[in-house]
């Protein structure tokens, strides 16, 4: 009814599940940094009255100011990040593989997507090589925020307070692995979904439709069109071809587009051609459709190079945290439609040509997949099937 949007109700349950970003934000001693996801601009609009797919990403911007952010970034930079140390990993293997390495693991599968980790972590920890090391976006963008950006401000890292907006549900336990902390220190210290983001809103008695647009801070609010497309089913492995084809070639793209890869059938493939050499990309939303693709792998009929999967039905733009869509497929559509027409607004749409990756690269992490990016910016897994097992059969006894 009428009091869900205005009584103090609502806000009350609010400030409860967000509680710990109210007092980051309270704490004169802490630095507070938000990073926002590609598929959370396309959604949050939804809880304030858009139409579904309306890019809200400079309101967004200017919500999180008024809401105390010293710093507002993006995490489709350290989307572009992701892509330099995956894109390299792809390169490194497919090289292996074409002078006939019997050791080298193939196909490479993503390993942006915690929900697909854990699954696979869960039911195929046999393929645990094929995953990419890199770790996903939300989590390099923590590891650059606590090291070279507390370094260039000069404060320790435990100041800084990285809140993270993320579409999903998967990413808050992906947040608390303690792989991804510092002697304790987490690089991402909270993660909420698009959702909370519109209660903290409201909460705060912004008025979200009346804001100004304003522009992410810098440097890790820079973002290529490639980071953004970060957002919807396809859109991992097309940013990774771009970027991965000229690496290889030392070519420039003829047609940055690769309308092959996009679509929201459950399981698509295509073969790109660097320049001679036939890379098969396998594409899967959905943990039922990724089975499929694993099950090739498992039995050596994959004629894959490459495999993204995405856990949620259309990628993030239809993570468990967006404003409910219902599984409607036209609202999916028009969230990934609104990505590709930013990624296509863009003067920049390859990950190799931000700028501020180039500096990062320069200045503090040396070369892609070289020592220092290895220890800041990639991970590793593990067997949780014995876990499982067990937990099953405790819950059994029980
Ligand atoms: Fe999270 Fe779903 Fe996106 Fe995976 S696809 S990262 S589970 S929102």
């Amino acid at each position: 009814g009428q009091c869900v949007s205005v009584c103090p109700v609502n806000a009350l349950s609010g400030r409860n599940t967000q509680q710990p970003v109210l007092d980051a934000l309270a704490d004169p001693d802490k630095i507070v940094i938000a990073q926002t996801a590609p598929a959370v601009r396309t959604a949050l609009g939804r809880d304030f009255g858009y139409e579904p797919g309306t890019l809200v990403t400079g309101k967004m911007v200017s919500a999180l100011r008024s809401l105390g952010f010293d710093y507002v970034f993006d995490t489709d930079f350290a989307a572009d990040l992701t892509i330099m140390e995956e894109g390299t990993e792809l390169l490194q293997r497919i090289g292996k593989y074409l002078k006939g390495d019997q050791e080298v693991k193939m196909p490479l599968m993503t390993s942006c997507c915690p929900g697909w980790v854990s699954f696979v972590e869960q039911h195929f920890p046999e393929l645990l090589d094929n995953l990419s090391t890199a770790k996903s976006p939300q989590q390099m963008f923590g590891a650059i925020a606590k090291s070279y950006f507390a370094e260039k401000l000069g404060v320790d890292r435990k100041r800084i307070v990285v809140v993270s907006i993320m579409p999903c549900l998967a990413k808050k336990y992906e947040a608390s692995r303690p792989e991804f902390a510092v002697d304790g220190n987490p690089d991402v210290d909270i993660s909420i979904y698009t959702r909370e983001l519109a209660r903290l809103i409201r909460y705060a008695n912004i008025n979200f439709t009346e804001l100004p647009d304003s522009d992410f801070d810098r440097p890790l609010g820079e973002s290529t069109g490639a980071g953004v497309i970060f957002g919807t089913t396809g859109g991992v492995i097309e940013a990774a071809c771009r970027t991965a084809y000229e690496l290889y070639t030392k070519k420039t793209l003829p047609k940055i587009d690769f309308e092959e890869l996009r679509g929201l059938e459950g399981i698509r493939s295509a073969t790109i051609d660097f320049d001679g050499t036939p890379i098969k990309i396998g594409i899967a939303h959905g943990l039922g459709n990724a089975r499929k693709l694993i099950e090739q792998v498992q039995n050596g009929t994959s004629p894959y190079h490459a495999i993204e999967v995405m856990a949620c039905p259309g990628g993030c733009i239809g993570g468990g945290g967006q404003p409910f869509h219902r599984g409607r497929m036209e609202v999916l559509r028009k969230r990934a439609a609104a990505l590709y027409q930013e990624d296509r607004s863009k003067t920049l749409r390859k990950s190799h040509e931000n700028p501020y990756i180039q500096a990062l690269y320069a200045n503090y992490l040396g070369e892609p997949c070289g020592p220092r990016a290895h220890e800041l910016l990639h991970t590793h897994y593990f067997d949780r099937k014995e876990a499982i097992n067990m937990f099953t059969q405790e819950n059994q006894e029980g």
